[in-house]
């Protein structure tokens, strides 16, 4: 369903994350209703899942801004249509999948994706929540697939995307983009996957760092195993750049490595 092409593309305040939690509870048009910027039906492409068809729905808006967010149209230009929790069950039922994606965007920046969780769960789907971990939401969730964002992700003047002289964003990714308390809260609920996307070797003294400080917070284990090294790269040309050397550092490391399937298969075409 290409909602992105069907939506009306109003810029609704609180969605940019600009505004303040009550300007989004404003902004939802309707009580019932998710920003929805794409639902589609496709194979999953990363993490333990990888290779599972699974619906995807992905909201709108973001309270991060990774340069290399491969969402663009949720987190830096948000797009969207606003669509009720019956209408997007029922879209979902037009596919013959039993799993579900809920992805972004930051799904859990919105109270409405509990009550969607809650609705797939009355149904029997199993559903994944692909979030950055930094807003912790109560809800019936399958796999929480946590992608903590490292400091290679952080946008600063030489790597923004955007054209504005402006490092207000630099500075608030920074500042937001580790939370421990919603991470250990997330992890303690539900089964878990920590997936780091990496970009170099840089990266790496970071990563063992976020997991050793969670190792200590958190009161369930997390294993080696449960931590997935996943190449930057929203192009099968950038891919081509980044996943050997993370691979070599998943087997290094003794962490996973994960794919990016859809980018293997499909590129970077949107709904995939
Ligand atoms: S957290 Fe995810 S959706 Fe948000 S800006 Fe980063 S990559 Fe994009």
């Amino acid at each position: 369903m290409p909602v992105s092409e069907t939506t009306d593309r109003k810029a609704v305040a609180g969605l940019d994350g600009t505004a303040s939690e009550s300007d989004r509870d404003d902004a939802t048009t309707d009580p019932n209703g998710l920003p929805i910027n794409e639902l589609f039906y496709s194979l999953q492409g990363e993490g333990r899942l990888a290779g599972t068809p699974s619906v995807f729905v992905r909201t709108s808006g973001c309270n991060l801004r990774c340069w290399f967010c491969d969402s663009y149209h949720t987190s830096w230009e948000p797009t969207h249509a606003w669509l009720e929790l019956s209408e997007i069950v029922a879209e979902i039922e037009t596919y013959d999948a039993d799993h579900v994606v809920l992805t972004g965007g930051e799904p859990l920046l919105h109270e409405r994706s509990a009550d969607l969780l809650d609705e797939l769960a009355s149904r029997d789907y199993h559903t994944t929540v692909e979030t950055n971990g930094t807003i912790y939401r109560d809800g019936p969730i399958d796999l929480v697939s946590i992608s903590p964002k490292l400091e290679s992700s952080t946008p600063t003047p030489e790597r923004s995307p955007s054209d504005e002289d402006d490092t207000s964003w630099e500075r608030r990714h920074e500042a937001d983009r580790i939370d421990l308390e919603s991470f250990t809260a997330l992890i303690e609920d539900t089964e878990f996957q920590l997936k780091f996307v990496v970009t170099d070797d840089g990266d790496l003294p970071e990563i063992l760092s976020v997991i050793a400080e969670l190792r200590d917070a958190a009161d369930v284990p997390i294993r080696d195993d449960d931590v997935l090294l996943m190449p930057e790269g929203a192009t099968r040309e950038r891919l081509a750049e980044t996943r050997g050397r993370v691979a070599e550092l998943a087997m290094e490391y003794g962490f996973r490595y994960t794919p990016r399937l859809h980018v293997d298969l499909w590129n970077d075409a949107p709904e995939t």
